[in-house]
């Protein structure tokens, strides 16, 4: 009833305060609490730090029994542990760093309700010794941390989770269970409901916006960015930053350019005298350990104000006074961007994130993601519809470079979170700020370009004969991007020649539009859905579900090319 649910949100709120010092709930954390002291399972989607322990720790306090948590971390459990028991809150864990007889030991006191909070790998589950455990101990919740690792659709399936339902259902009384994630997939969001068996549980995303980072994104040739990044560094001289490039090569050379180019900015006098040391040093997984432990250690000390790492960075790296992360190219999707340039600001002090991209980064992507994907645990099918989902994740970053909306509104609404209140407010800027807030727009009518293209997309399925006459039957599927635009634009590359290419009735009709935009409307009419452009080695534009809209004689087609303001925080020039 009512009062109940009153005692029990006080009694949160209690053990908030007693326990860990907090005077309120995050968002999204009370809703989480409450459902699951009322008894209700709970899936929470919250980004790491956010504070997902607390939505389980604190229910843990104030039911009666045992809180099981499922964790895959094993080598984060006794900092948990210890950091609770600190707070005055009797917990510990089971695992393969102890021997039979402290594992019993523990199993024992949990019996007998000497332990609140119990931490185990998913893999102890299974085991007879902890079965007969939890048959005889009364265990009224389960937490699973890191629940999207159930799913085979996720990046780190571990075959292990997926004992955690039987286990639950194994039980003489069922308890509340908990399910924690910062993964947004709807996919893998389903599952893990289906295969931990959560009972009409209570769905909540929240925490995934971050006010204090200002997100910006800038299209630039790859030949430009070097300069760019060297110029950020030499504009900001106190500041900590993290670089990300995508291939361990490009770490090594941007790292050396910088280390050459950014005192030469500075200037003499600038506080950057010639022993000084460097400004950036490289960091990927090809590095011998011992230099990578080095670059590591010099960054998060400041005796090296930048890192510039691939992905390989980052994990368990604990720095909150990184004031800046720069992407030199395009990640691979939402989530890895999300996950990276959130390492900015981690004290809540005002950071940025910068994201630098241009067309050949989907090119790339695209091509690493059609080649790349081989796992031997899946059928050829599986393996198709995997790529296909990792299409579908590139399809959200690369909106992201596109859009003209609100980037913190665009990053929330792809986790599935409600519009947060950083996102464009009534005076049209966001909170954290966004450079698609803070510029104005200048909409181009291109009508006329994309009724070329799409024209242009159907001619090349048919040859033609000197008149200029199609051949009845189509003779091909279609051709890559390149050669639409090299057909549009009239080339006479032996290429374009030698296949007579050149008597299509496309062929020369954009002769006047630049060729980068025509190829960045092309690029933007696959992802508004007027083309496709299929997967595979040869990629080859088809024609989109929207194609038929092209021709109607009401089509109208406009892009937005945005409108730069000097950006905020940064220098002159
Ligand atoms: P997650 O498990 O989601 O990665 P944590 O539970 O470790 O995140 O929480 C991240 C940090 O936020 C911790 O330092 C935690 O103490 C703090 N925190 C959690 N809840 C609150 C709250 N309601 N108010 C203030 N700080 C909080």
């Amino acid at each position: 009833g009512r009062t109940d649910q009153t005692t029990g949100h006080e009694a949160a709120l209690g053990a908030l305060k007693q326990y860990f010092g907090y005077d309120s709930f995050r968002p999204g954390q009370s809703g989480i609490v409450d459902a699951l002291l009322a008894g209700r399972d709970v899936l929470g989607v919250m980004p790491t730090g956010a504070g997902k322990s607390v939505c389980y720790q604190i229910p843990a306090m104030l039911l009666p029994g045992v809180t099981v948590v499922v964790s895959p971390l094993i080598s984060l459990m006794r900092d948990q542990v210890d950091g609770l028991n600190d707070a005055g809150i009797p917990a510990d864990f089971v695992n393969t760093t102890q021997s039979p007889d402290e594992q019993g030991m523990v199993l024992s006191q949990a019996a007998r309700g000497e332990v609140k909070l119990l931490y185990v790998a998913p893999e102890r589950l299974e085991t007879e010794r902890f079965r007969s455990f939890a048959a005889r101990t009364p265990i009224s919740l389960i937490a699973v941390d890191e629940a999207h690792c159930v799913s085979q659709w996720g990046q780190d399936f571990r075959s292990s989770y997926l004992g955690i339902g039987d286990f639950i259902a194994s039980l003489p009384s069922r308890p509340v269970v908990g399910a924690f994630t910062a993964t947004a997939t709807e996919r893998v969001r389903r599952d893990i409901v289906a295969m931990l068996g959560l009972r009409n549980p209570a769905v909540t995303v929240t925490g995934f916006d971050r006010e204090n980072l200002y997100f910006d994104v800038i299209k630039m040739e790859t030949k430009r960015k070097a300069a760019w990044v060297a110029r950020y560094v030499a504009d900001h001289p106190d500041e900590s930053g993290i670089v990300y490039c995508s291939t361990r090569k490009e770490t090594e050379a941007l790292a050396a350019t910088l280390n050459e180019a950014v005192p030469a900015l500075r200037g003499a006098g600038a506080g950057n005298g010639p022993d000084s040391g460097p400004v950036a040093v490289a960091y990927h997984g090809g590095m011998p350990a011992e230099a990578r432990g080095r670059a590591q250690r010099d960054f998060v000390t400041d005796a090296v104000p930048v890192v510039v790492a691939t992905n390989a960075f980052g994990m368990g790296i604990d720095k909150s006074n990184v004031r800046y992360v720069i992407h030199h190219n395009m990640p691979e999707s939402i989530e890895a961007y999300y996950q990276e340039a959130g390492r900015a600001g981690r004290d809540g002090l005002p950071s940025r994130c910068t994201l630098l991209w241009n067309e050949s980064d989907i090119v790339t992507r695209r091509r690493l993601l059609d080649s790349d994907y081989e796992n031997d645990r899946l059928t050829p099918e599986e393996q198709e519809a995997v790529r296909l989902s990792k299409r579908r994740l590139l399809d959200g970053m690369v909106g992201y470079c596109r859009t003209a909306d609100c980037l913190h509104m665009y990053m929330t609404r792809y986790f599935g979170e409600e519009t947060p209140a950083s996102a464009r407010g009534g005076d049209g800027k966001c909170k954290g700020g966004c450079t698609n807030c803070d510029s104005t727009f200048e909409t181009i009518d291109v009508t006329d370009v994309a009724r070329a293209i799409s024209r242009c997309v159907h001619d090349v399925m048919y040859d033609y004969d000197d008149a200029g006459r199609p051949t009845r039957a189509a003779v091909r599927q279609g051709l890559g991007s390149g050669k639409i635009v090299a057909i549009l634009r009239g080339s006479q590359a032996q290429d374009v020649l030698a296949r007579r290419l050149d008597r299509c009735p496309s062929y020369g009709r954009l002769r006047e539009t630049p060729e980068a935009r025509v190829r960045d409307i092309l690029s933007q009419m696959a992802t508004d859905g007027f083309l496709v452009i299929s997967e595979g080695r040869m990629p080859i534009v088809g024609f989109g579900r929207r194609a038929a809209e092209t021709v109607a004689p009401d089509f109208h087609y406009e892009i937005k090319r945005i409108e730069r303001k000097p950006a905020r925080g940064m220098g002159a020039g």
